[in-house]
């Protein structure tokens, strides 16, 4: 199962995508797609980005 998803990975990376679709839905329930770079569920990476910023907005002065 685990060497699967790999050469799913791999096969994505050698065509040159950024992201790949396959296996089951994240923890998180979303949909199973995927960066080839680290593996990492894009829509959770996207959701970590937003509260970065949120943050750092939060973190900084106001102006
Ligand atoms: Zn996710």
């Amino acid at each position: 199962m685990k060497r699967h998803k790999v050469s799913i990975r791999r096969s994505a990376a050698a065509a040159g995508a950024v992201t790949y679709s396959g296996g089951k839905a994240c923890q998180h329930g979303h949909p199973p797609v995927r960066y080839v770079l680290n593996g990492g569920c894009v829509q959770c990476c996207l959701i970590a980005a937003a509260a970065q910023r949120e943050r750092q907005k939060l973190a900084r002065p106001a102006q």
